[in-house]
C-alpha cells in the first residue's frame, strides 16, 4: 500500500493556555517532531490552531481584489495550511503505528472536522471561479507542464467536492462526506480491536507440530509480549498467522486461526463492519449521481490511467481465465498430496498453504524454513539500500541523534554525495498497537514552493520480532514487502518537483504501485541474493543452487497468489459499479460475486469486505491498479534484463527522472513512455506470473 487513508470536524472551544510543542516551530535538524514532548492532550488544541490558521490563509487568498493570476490563487493555496498539514503527519502516523483509546477518541473526533474544513475550502464558488478563470485562458499564462497539472488537479477537487453544484447538492454533499469519514475512522478502529482481540496460544509440543525453529522463535516473542511468557502465539497480523498456515500439522487449529482471519470485521456485535460498509457504498454511489457520473467507480476512475470500469474488467478477465485455471491444477495437485499423506478429505481453504509448502518442497526442493535463516532483517534493509546506492546514486547512514515516535523505529539520513536528499524512516515490527499491513506514508513532502524542503518518509511493516539477542529474520514474502514499501519511500525521496500537491506519490492511482512493484525486481536477482542473503549463525551466503531452486519455484502457487487477488480486485470494482442507493447485504453480494465468476471454493479472497482497508480509503474501486501498474513493472524490468545489466546507468536514469522523480508533474502515460519509448503490453506480466500458456509447464 501507498499512503494509508487519513480521516479527517467538530469544533470544540480549547484555548492554548500554555505552550504546545505541537504548534511551535521544530528547530530539531530537519524539523523532526519534538516526540518525546509532545502529550496526546495536546493533539486537539494543536488541531484546533492549525484549523484556524488555515482557514486564515484561505480568507486571505479570498480578500485578494488584484486580477487572478497562477501566483494569487495557486500557489497561495499550495502555501496554505502548512501547520495543519505538520500536525496531520504527526497525529495520523502515531494513530495508524502506536495507538490507544485516547489517540481512537481523537481520530473519531477529527474525523468529522477535516471532512468540513475541507469541504469549506473546496466547495467556495468564489475559489473556483477564480480557478476556472485561470483554467479557461491558461495558453496565455505559460504555465510550466507542472504548473498545468497543479491547476488541473485544484480545478477537479472543486468540482469534485461539489463546488459547481447548487447550493442543495453542495450542502448535501458536504454531509456525505463529513458521515463518509465517521464510517471510515469506525471501520479501520474495528477491524484493529478484531485484530487485538485474537491470540492463538500453544501451548505444548503438540500445539507446535510441523512449526519450523524460526517460526517458533517468533511465536515465542510474540507470546512473550501478550502476555503469555513461556508459551507461543499466533496472531491475525499476516507474518504471524502466513507461516503458521504453512507449517502447522495440525489441521484442527490452522481451521481455527483461518476462520478468525477471514471473519475479522464480520464477527457481529460492536466491531462488526458489515452495516459500515454497506453504508459507505450507497453514500458513494449518491455522491457520484450528485456529480453526473454513472456509478462510484466511474467517479473514482476519473483520475486514472484506467479511466472506466470497463477498461478495469478487461484487463481483470483476461488475466482471470489464465489464472482459474492454473489455480484448478494446482489445487488437483494438492489434492493428490492429502491422498498420499493417507488422508482422505477435502481440501479445505485452511489447508491450501500447507499442502503447497509440501508440494512446493517434493517439487522444487525449496522451503520457506530453510530460506529464512539467511533472510535476515537488517540485510534485507541493507540490499533495498544497496540497490538504491546503485541504480540512484544515493546513501543510507543510521542517525541516533533524531526523535523518534517509537523506541523501535529506525532512522537513516539519505544522500547523494555531500547532498542530502532526505530522511527515511522504518518502522519494522508488529505490536499490538500497530494497524496492521504495510505502508509508506510521508512526515514532510518534498517542494520547492516554499524553500528547499527535502523529503521525510516513513516505511510501516508488521515483522515477527525474534527471540532478544537473536535476528528477526524474514520469509521471501516479508522481504517482498520491504522491497515493495521501500520502492514507494523511494517514490516519495528521489521527488524533484516544485508544487507539493504533486510530489512524490500523488499520481494516478494506478500508477502509484509501479515503483513500489517495480522494485521488488531487484530482490530475488541473484547479484542481490547472494550478497546479502547470509546464514545468520554461519554468516554464509545463500547456496548458489538454492537460488537456482528459489528461480525454478518462482511461478509456484501463482494460480492461488493471482486468483487470490483478483478475486478481491473484482468484488472491489462491482461494489463500486453497483449503484444500490439503498445500501447492500455484503456477505449476499460477494457469494454472488464469487458465484459468477466461479470462484474456487478452496480459495478465499486476499481482502474480504469487512476487512478490506485498502476500499474504505484511496484504493476504492482501485484494488486493481495492483495489476494495472503490474502490466508496467513487468515491461519496465524487462527493459533492464534486455540490456543484459540489471543496474545499467542510462536505463536507471530514465527510470529516476521519469518516474521515480516526477511525481505527479505529468500524465502517467507520459512518464511511462518517456522511460521506456512506447505503452506496455499485458504480455510481460503474464510471463512474470507464468500463466502464458507457452511456459505453464512446470
Ligand atoms: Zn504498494
Amino acid at each position: 500500500m501507498a499512503q494509508r487513508a487519513k480521516s479527517g470536524d467538530k469544533r470544540r472551544k480549547c484555548k492554548l493556555s500554555t505552550p504546545n510543542p505541537l504548534a511551535e516551530t521544530w528547530t530539531s535538524p530537519f524539523e523532526m517532531p519534538p516526540f518525546e514532548r509532545i502529550k496526546v492532550a495536546e493533539f486537539l488544541p494543536a488541531f484546533d490552531k492549525g484549523f484556524a490558521q488555515h482557514r486564515r490563509e484561505i480568507a486571505a487568498v479570498l480578500r485578494n481584489r488584484q486580477p487572478a493570476t497562477f501566483a494569487n490563487v495557486i500557489d497561495a493555496l499550495e502555501r496554505s495550511g502548512d501547520l495543519l498539514n505538520r500536525i496531520s503527519a504527526v497525529f495520523f502516523n502515531l494513530a495508524a503505528t502506536d495507538t490507544n483509546e485516547e489517540i481512537q477518541a481523537i481520530e473519531r473526533a477529527l474525523a468529522p472536522r477535516f471532512a468540513r474544513h475541507r469541504m469549506r475550502i473546496y466547495q467556495n464558488t468564489t475559489l473556483l471561479g477564480r480557478v476556472r478563470g485561470l483554467l479557461k485562458t491558461r495558453r496565455r499564462l505559460k504555465l510550466s507542464k507542472e504548473q498545468a497539472c497543479v491547476l488541473e488537479r485544484y480545478h477537479r477537487a472543486f468540482i469534485n467536492a461539489g463546488a459547481g453544484l447548487p447550493p442543495k447538492a453542495r450542502k448535501r454533499m458536504a454531509a456525505i462526506a463529513a458521515r463518509m469519514s465517521v464510517l471510515g475512522t469506525h471501520f479501520s478502529q474495528n477491524l484493529l480491536a478484531d485484530e487485538q482481540a485474537f491470540v492463538l496460544v500453544l501451548d505444548g509440543e503438540a500445539d507446535l507440530a510441523g512449526l519450523p525453529e524460526p517460526i517458533r522463535a517468533a511465536a515465542a516473542q510474540t507470546a512473550a509480549e501478550r502476555g503469555h511468557k513461556g508459551k507461543h502465539a499466533i496472531t491475525l497480523q499476516r507474518s504471524s498467522i502466513e507461516p503458521f498456515l504453512q507449517y502447522s500439522a495440525r489441521r484442527d487449529l490452522r481451521e481455527k486461526a483461518f476462520n478468525a482471519w477471514i471473519t475479522r470485521g464480520a464477527k457481529g456485535g460492536r466491531t462488526d463492519n458489515r452495516k459500515i460498509v454497506a453504508e459507505v457504498l450507497a453514500l458513494r454511489a449518491e455522491r457520484a449521481k450528485l456529480l453526473g457520473f454513472k456509478t462510484a467507480a466511474h467517479f473514482a476512475l476519473e483520475f486514472s490511467m484506467a479511466k472506466t470500469p470497463t477498461s478495469v474488467r478487461k484487463l481483470l478477465m483476461e488475466v482471470w481465465g489464465p489464472a482459474r485455471t492454473r489455480a484448478g491444477e494446482e489445487r488437483n495437485q494438492l489434492q493428490q498430496c492429502v491422498q498420499a499423506e493417507g488422508s482422505n478429505f477435502e481440501l479445505a481453504p485452511w489447508d491450501w498453504r500447507y499442502y503447497a509448502e509440501k508440494v512446493r518442497k517434493a517439487h522444487f526442493a525449496v522451503d520457506d524454513g530453510e530460506i529464512k535463516p539467511f533472510l535476515q532483517l537488517d540485510s534485507v534493509i541493507a540490499a533495498a539500500f544497496d540497490v538504491a546506492g546503485k541504480l540512484f546514486d544515493l546513501t543510507f547512514a543510521e542517525r541516533k541523534d533524531l526523535p523518534v515516535y517509537h523506541p523501535e523505529v529506525r532512522i537513516f539520513e539519505v544522500k547523494r554525495g555531500e547532498r542530502h536528499v532526505g530522511l527515511f524512516l522504518g518502522d519494522y515490527f508488529a505490536r499490538p498497537s500497530k494497524h496492521s499491513g504495510a505502508w509508506m506514508s510521508s512526515w514532510r513532502k518534498q517542494q520547492r514552493l516554499t524553500g528547499d524542503i527535502t523529503p521525510i518518509v516513513v516505511n510501516v511493516m508488521n515483522f515477527a520480532k525474534g527471540r532478544p539477542g537473536e535476528p528477526t529474520l524474514l520469509s521471501l514474502d516479508d522481504a517482498r514487502t520491504l522491497f515493495h514499501e521501500f520502492g514507494h519511500g523511494l517514490h516519495g525521496l528521489l521527488s524533484n518537483v516544485t508544487y507539493p500537491s504533486v510530489s512524490g506519490t500523488s499520481v494516478e492511482k494506478d500508477f502509484v504501485e509501479l515503483p513500489s512493484q517495480l522494485y521488488e525486481h531487484w530482490l530475488t536477482r541473484h547479484e542481490v541474493l547472494s550478497r546479502f542473503a547470509r546464514h545468520y549463525k554461519t554468516g554464509k551466503s545463500m547456496p548458489p543452487e538454492l537460488l537456482k531452486r528459489l528461480e525454478s519455484a518462482r511461478n509456484f502457487n501463482q494460480g492461488f497468489k493471482t486468483v487470490e487477488y483478483l478475486a478481491a480486485a473484482i468484488v472491489d470494482l462491482d461494489l463500486h459499479v453497483h449503484g444500490d442507493a439503498e445500501g447492500i447485504d455484503v456477505d449476499g453480494f460477494e457469494r454472488e460475486v464469487l458465484k459468477r465468476i466461479d470462484m474456487p471454493s478452496e480459495i478465499v479472497m486476499r481482502h474480504r469486505i469487512p476487512h478490506f482497508q485498502h476500499i474504505m480509503g484511496g484504493y476504492a474501486a482501485g484494488y486493481y491498479s495492483y495489476l494495472w501498474s503490474e502490466v508496467m513493472d513487468a515491461d519496465a524490468f524487462q527493459a533492464f534484463e534486455e540490456s543484459g545489466h540489471i543496474f545499467d546507468a542510462k536505463l536507471a536514469r530514465r527510470l529516476h527522472d521519469h518516474i521515480y522523480a516526477a511525481g505527479g508533474s505529468r500524465a502517467a502515460v507520459d512518464a511511462y513512455i518517456a522511460f521506456r519509448g512506447r505503452l506496455p503490453s499485458t504480455q510481460a506480466l503474464l510471463k512474470k506470473r507464468g500463466l502464458v500458456a507457452s511456459t505453464t509447464a512446470r
